[in-house]
């Protein structure tokens, strides 16, 4: 039997990390819902849209591909053809997307494409709102936090290992504006679902939450 697992919270909780690592040892596929958030917000820059313009934005996106291809060093990402894995990742587009992501009708677009992805099998996705609109009846809901310090402090050793250099401070002064960004917005915000299973990773390794995510995928 495979079941669908949903995975929402704040950002840095290590959601990507951990749904990547248990989706491996389930054999399902992983879905990265905040990439596609990414992407958009990545092409919206580089045609110079007005990003408060959600129209302009929507019309864009209809005319939009974006595909997820999961490869050996982790999920690759493909806007209109053209692998944009590593593009999406900039401060630039970090510092926007939230703004991209909170207009009700490129969240409608996005979340009908989730739908799809979602409906493929054994599947993790992870985002900010899986449990409560993408796929409202998933056999397993987890929301996953962590302290804003350790969330930070994650990022920080993440950019580090990538060669990217920027001060913790700014780090999490980034994650708390996008929490409350992602938590305050009208359209589909940030919350648990009510029978989601609430997780605290603050404590916990990487491998003690996938063997927690795997158990719970195999009772
Ligand atoms: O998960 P990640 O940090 O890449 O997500 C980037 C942003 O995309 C989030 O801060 C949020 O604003 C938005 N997002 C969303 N709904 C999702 C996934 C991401 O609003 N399901």
């Amino acid at each position: 039997k495979t079941i669908r697992i949903a995975i929402d919270g704040p950002a840095g909780a290590g959601k990507s990390t951990i749904a990547k690592l248990a989706a491996e040892k389930l054999n399902y596929t992983y879905v990265d819902t905040g990439a596609m958030y990414r992407a958009i917000t990545y092409k919206s820059i580089k045609n110079g849209l007005d990003l408060s313009s959600e129209q302009e934005i929507v019309k864009l996106l209809e005319e939009t591909s974006i595909e997820l291809q999961p490869s050996e060093n982790g999920q690759q990402v493909y806007l209109d053809g053209e692998n944009v894995s590593e593009a999406i990742r900039t401060q630039d587009v970090t510092a926007n997307v939230s703004q991209v992501a909170a207009h009700a009708l490129v969240r409608e677009d996005l979340v009908k494409r989730q739908m799809v992805l979602a409906n493929t099998g054994g599947v993790i996705m992870d985002g900010r709102d899986i449990g409560t609109h993408v796929i409202p009846d998933a056999e397993l809901k987890i929301f996953m936090s962590a302290s804003a310090d350790e969330r930070a402090r994650r990022r920080f050793v993440d950019n580090e290992k990538r060669g990217i250099h920027i001060e913790f401070e700014e780090l999490k002064a980034d994650i708390i504006r996008r929490d409350k960004f992602d938590s305050e917005r009208e359209a589909s915000p940030l919350v648990q679902a009510e029978d989601a299973l609430y997780l605290d990773t603050t404590e916990l390794s990487i491998e003690q939450v996938v063997d927690e995510i795997y158990m719970l995928a195999k009772a």
